[in-house]
């Protein structure tokens, strides 16, 4: 029973009907500064699948934060018409909204035709990630700047929102006034403690001044920044405690490390090779210590887990914000009881904050249909109900399936092997990845739910579908490892990852890796060998390791890698191979490079698309359409958004 997670909670003077909640995070979804349709759907759609409160994305309250236009921006009013639509389309599902307010001080990174703008930050700061050095910011700005916060509040107040929430987390401008290594000022923003929470104080004084009574006014923060000179929370707990004192706030939104170093910004967002809600320690550590509520948000990916978090003690509210992403129906599922349902975030990372990095709106690899919701609103019904087959049954054939079966078409799928899963059965076999599997579990167990025919161990021929039994048939058929050939690989033992990952090769003690692909393959291999006890190289022709990769799932593998003793090659493209020596040209210079003492060559270098059986379906002139790696070998990202597109074409 979820007694605790579906009981309500009052928010200084906001009630919410329970204590799940999506955190404040970018969406990419804003033209020009100012929130979409786009975004409006996205948010509304966690609402309508149950969750409690929804705190849409930061947005910039004064000139010094802006950035992008796809980052909102609260310095003008021209937001109010779209921001009113999100807060009314939030309501309308019974949950609440706050509207977060965000200054990233010395990590805005500005560019208007190609110039980079100034960033600013208490004092003079060299920020490791975004290689800024900020100016300090003088008193007038600083009241500029608090001015700002004041009136962007006002403008989410105005568009109907129940509440505001002030960022001092993950090292933004607040962060580091609070922060003594940093701020280095010598007026009453800097030196002892009082000095330094004096601008955050003066936001959330002129707030709480300004904001009706009935509005709720909250503060998150990272206790602890979890890196080398970051915050800690013998530092931020007692900032919290003085706030909670003076009433300045109704709530805590507990989260962790900064974006101040690659290293720490993993904790923004972390990957699945960290335990889940690996933060909950601060979080139970402040809840002692205030009398107001304590939100939480990292790696809470179940609403059991929840349910137990909130039980012990540790938090008033959970963040499962991808949680959410995966299935925007979660809190609702969780409420009728229907867990087993819900399709769980695996923390890949890929498609939230990694679309995110890309510049492009966030999505789920598990669910592309998420942050898509108008683009599927669209789409009209099929004319009738077709008989399909689905060949192939990895996760672009799975979700070809469902997609198909969820407009009342009659789907068959066919596996040529005994499991379903395909790419993804190797994928959860790597240190760190185990939890990758749980894709084609909660794709195996939507296509239960959804009453597809499934046969296991049958491969498919052209003259099974010409006998008249289909209207049309999706090839999901995958792809075959790919080999370099040529007589500059004789005599070398020479082996494909997936060989490796399924355990039928030997690869001795000294391996060189050469990876093509940019992506998790090579990195996990490296690891796992290592762990072994193997000397392992691993060689990329790119100018760094896992280019393809998102950046807190690479950055937490090369740390892991370079912990184990693993060598890091970069710029060498692979020429060949003989005896135990393997040769690399220098990808810019043309250089040799040698590596010797190798026992085995083994290749990240991608895979071929299966296309026996198009070519044979071709000639027949049934409706035919190719999804994931038959039409092109890309990630399980692509896989899934093609079954799911294909399904909506029949
Ligand atoms: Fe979770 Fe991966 Fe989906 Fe992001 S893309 S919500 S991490 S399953």
């Amino acid at each position: 029973m979820l007694t605790h997670l579906f009981s309500p909670l009052n928010i200084g003077p906001v009630t919410v009907k329970n204590r799940i909640f999506s955190t404040g995070h970018q969406t990419m979804m804003c033209a020009n500064g100012l929130p979409t349709d786009r975004m409006i759907a996205y948010q509304a759609a966690k609402a309508r699948g149950g969750a409690g409160l929804i705190i849409t994305e930061s947005s910039r309250p004064h000139k010094t934060a802006l950035q992008h236009g796809l980052f909102m921006d609260m310095t003008t009013n021209t937001c109010i018409p779209q921001l009113t639509r999100m807060a009314e389309a939030i309501h309308e599902h019974g949950a609440k909204v706050f509207g977060q307010l965000g200054h990233s001080g010395a990590l805005a990174v500005r560019m208007i035709d190609g110039i980079r703008r100034t960033s600013f930050s208490a004092s003079t700061m060299f920020d490791q990630r975004y290689k800024n050095v900020a100016r300090p910011l003088d008193q007038d700005m600083i009241a500029d700047i608090i001015e700002g916060y004041r009136l962007s509040a006002l403008l989410y107040i105005e568009a109907g929102y129940d509440g505001v929430e002030i960022m001092a987390n993950h090292g933004v401008l607040p962060s580091q006034f609070l922060n003594p290594r940093l701020n280095q000022r010598t007026d009453q923003y800097g030196g002892n403690g009082e000095n330094r929470m004096r601008f955050l104080v003066e936001i959330l004084q002129t707030l709480r001044d300004g904001l009706p009574a009935t509005k709720a006014l909250g503060v998150r923060f990272s206790l602890d920044e979890r890196e080398e000179g970051g915050l800690v929370p013998e530092e931020t707990i007692p900032v919290c405690e003085a706030l909670a004192a003076r009433d300045l706030v109704d709530y805590f939104n507990v989260t962790g490390g900064t974006m101040q170093t690659c290293a720490s910004a993993i904790n923004v967002t972390p990957p699945m090779s960290y335990d889940v809600s690996h933060l909950e320690s601060d979080s139970g550590a402040l809840r002692a210590r205030v009398n107001k509520p304590v939100f939480y948000a990292g790696r809470i990916n179940q609403p059991q887990q929840a349910e137990e978090l909130l039980r012990s003690g540790a938090l008033d509210m959970a963040g499962m914000t991808r949680a959410m992403i995966a299935d925007p129906n979660m809190a609702r599922k969780a409420e009728q009881g229907r867990v087993d349902d819900i399709i769980a975030c695996i923390a890949c990372n890929q498609a939230c904050i990694g679309h995110l990095h890309n510049g492009v709106p966030v999505s789920c690899i598990q669910s592309p249909e998420t942050g898509r919701e108008l683009e599927l609103a669209a789409i009209p019904d099929p004319e009738r109900s077709k008989r399909v087959l689905i060949v192939g049954g990895g996760p672009a054939g799975m979700k070809a399936a469902l997609s198909a079966a969820g407009r009342g078409h009659q789907v068959v799928l066919c596996e040529a092997g005994p499991r379903l899963g395909g790419a993804a059965l190797l994928a959860q076999m790597l240190p760190g990845r185990e939890e990758f599997g749980g894709l084609i579990t909660n794709l195996e167990h939507q296509l239960h739910l959804a009453g597809v025919k499934l046969h296991l161990n049958s491969r498919i021929e052209a003259a099974d579908v010409t006998g008249g039994a289909y209207d049309a048939v999706i090839l999901a058929t995958g792809a075959t490892a790919h080999m370099p050939d040529g007589e500059t690989f004789e005599s070398a033992q020479m082996v494909h990852v997936n060989q490796v990952l399924e355990g039928t090769v030997n690869v001795g003690a000294r391996v060189v890796i050469f990876d093509w692909r940019g992506d998790w393959p090579a990195l996990g291999l490296s690891e796992m060998l290592a762990r072994e006890g193997c000397y392992v190289r691993l060689v990329s022709e790119d100018p760094a390791i896992g280019q393809l990769m998102q950046t807190y799932v690479r950055d937490t593998w090369l740390g892991r890698c370079h912990k184990l003793g693993v060598e890091f090659i970069h710029n060498a493209c692979l020429f060949g191979a003989q005896d135990d020596s393997v040769y690399f040209m220098h990808s810019q210079s043309r250089e040799p490079i040698i590596l010797e003492d190798v026992d085995t060559l083994i290749l990240s270098t991608g895979s071929v698309p299966d296309i026996q059986l198009e070519e044979e379906l071709k000639q027949t002139g049934i409706e035919l359409h190719l999804v994931g790696d038959c039409l092109s070998p890309r990630s399980a990202e692509e896989a899934i958004y093609e079954g799911w597109q294909a399904g909506l074409k029949l």
